[in-house]
């Protein structure tokens, strides 16, 4: 949501106006490391909300009572400038003083320079007028604080490239310099590091169509009914992998807390964790030591999970690129499979945006779940954590034999083998592991005696 990165309550009522629910994938990357001052390099196409993605970071950067030119923007064409001005003058409404100039050619230069003779505060332009302003000396670029390049790779196309090195010059080095563009090509890259300075890239992935093997459920809830309501999905499902996901990492350890003291093996994933407890959970979840993985988007971003039952979405996302991205962890390799949303009051409009976008849901009601009375069934494996690894030339074989060999235990009773840096972890089902522990702490492996820890 826009209220975790601006403040201005005016501001965030003015958009709220403007239609702007949620935030774009493109906004919600760019404008907290806008904020924070870094150079960006972000890769979106038409369409995707860039100008609010660099605009609002710009707008409340501003300093409204001093009337120097402090934002500048240049675009490849005039209809493409006149579109900008008009989308941030729009997202400027809620202060009645920000004045924004938009310099093109193909209009008359005096009254440009009329205007700027009243003040501004942003420029928007095509580079070629903004040149000759800066050649005549009706404009000074000395104060500006933030240059953003949209469209970028369009401006080389049109041989702007000369134009903005000219332009460039005449700013102050010590500036954030934001840089949109399509598509990547080599001159695009010579000209970052040429205009910025340990720019950061951001990419939003293109979404990929859901794919019709995964079957999308709803339950309409209220909040308080959904800690019983995911129990009653848990149980009836019997599934032995899901995801569940929550907007916050706070949400995720309370529902993971309630989900271990209701009997479920159930892990968090977030950013708050240690990296080496992180990867720890990853990997029980990895090896069936525990079926349920409670998670944020952030955290679970870009990592290889293998494929999953079940999906849950315990709160929405905020984007439908999220949403197409959690429940694609299902049904990967066009196996069947499933995610359950839950929508709250609430959320009622971002899941009309998602029906609108084609996603196809049954709704069902929670009055319709019908658990089995029992208690959650444990998962599967146990897993077992050796304190040698790649390091030590800890190898799977050798943990293997000293435990089918040495202890007698049945290869099929034994799950997946993970050597790390340090560590070794095996998964043993949950039956033996108690004569699997106890046999490893009394022998060797390799000749050498190590420490073993029950994990799960
Ligand atoms: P781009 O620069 O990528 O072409 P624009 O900034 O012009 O994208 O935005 C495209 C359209 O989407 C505009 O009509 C804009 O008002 C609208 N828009 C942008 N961000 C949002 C948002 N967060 N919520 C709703 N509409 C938005
Ligand atoms: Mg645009």
């Amino acid at each position: 949501m826009f209220n975790a990165y601006i403040q201005d309550p005016k501001m965030l009522q003015n958009l709220n106006d403007l239609g702007y629910v949620s935030m774009t994938p493109i906004q919600r990357e760019c404008i907290p490391l806008a904020l924070e001052g870094k150079d960006l390099i972000a890769k979106a196409k038409t369409g995707s909300g860039k100008t609010a993605a660099f605009g609002l970071p710009l707008l409340m950067a501003l300093h409204v009572n001093s009337m120097r030119i402090q934002s500048v923007v240049l675009c490849p064409t005039r209809e493409l400038a006149e579109q900008v001005s008009a989308e941030l003058r729009r997202l400027a409404r809620f202060a009645h003083n920000i004045k924004i100039v938009t310099l093109c050619g193909g209009t008359r230069f005096v009254p440009q320079c009329i205007s700027l003779e009243h003040g501004a505060h942003i420029v928007v332009g095509t580079p070629g007028r903004i040149l000759q302003h800066l050649q005549e000396k009706t404009i000074n670029f000395e104060h500006i604080k933030t240059l953003v390049l949209d469209e970028a790779d369009r401006m080389l196309d049109m041989g702007f490239f000369e134009d903005i090195e000219k332009i460039i010059a005449k700013m102050p080095t010590k500036r954030q310099t934001l840089l949109f563009s399509a598509t990547f090509p080599k001159e695009i890259e010579q000209m970052c590091k040429e205009v910025q300075h340990d720019a950061l890239h951001v990419s939003i992935e293109e979404e990929k169509t859901t794919s019709s093997n995964i079957a999308q459920i709803c339950y309409r809830v209220e909040p308080s009914e959904k800690e019983e309501a995911l129990k009653g999905v848990l149980l009836e499902s019997d599934a032995k992998s899901v995801i569940i996901f929550c907007k916050t990492k706070v949400g995720v350890s309370e529902l993971q807390g309630y989900l271990v003291d209701e009997g479920f093996d159930a892990l968090s994933l977030h950013g708050d964790l240690e990296q080496i407890d992180r990867d720890e959970h990853l990997l029980l979840f990895a090896n069936g030591s525990a079926q349920i993985l409670v998670a944020t988007d952030l955290a679970s971003r870009g990592l290889d999970i293998k494929d999953v039952e079940m999906v849950i979405n315990y709160e929405l996302p905020q984007t439908m690129e999220i949403y197409t991205h959690r429940i694609g962890r299902t049904g990967r390799m066009g196996k069947e499979g499933l995610a359950v949303s839950f929508v709250t009051p609430r959320e009622e409009s971002f899941f009309e945006e998602l029906k609108e976008a084609n996603f196809t849901f049954t709704c069902k009601s929670i009055g319709d779940l019908n658990p089995p009375l029992s208690q959650p069934k444990k998962a599967l494996y146990i897993t077992l954590c050796i304190d040698a690894g790649k390091k030590q030339k800890m190898r799977a074989g050798d943990i293997l034999g000293t435990l089918t060999k040495d202890l007698g235990l049945s290869g099929s009773v034994i799950g997946k083998i993970d050597i790390l840096e340090k560590f070794s972890y095996v998964a043993i089902e949950r039956a033996y592991a108690d004569k699997a522990f106890n046999g490893l702490c009394a022998t060797t492996i390799k000749n050498r005696r190590f420490k073993i820890w029950k994990l799960g």
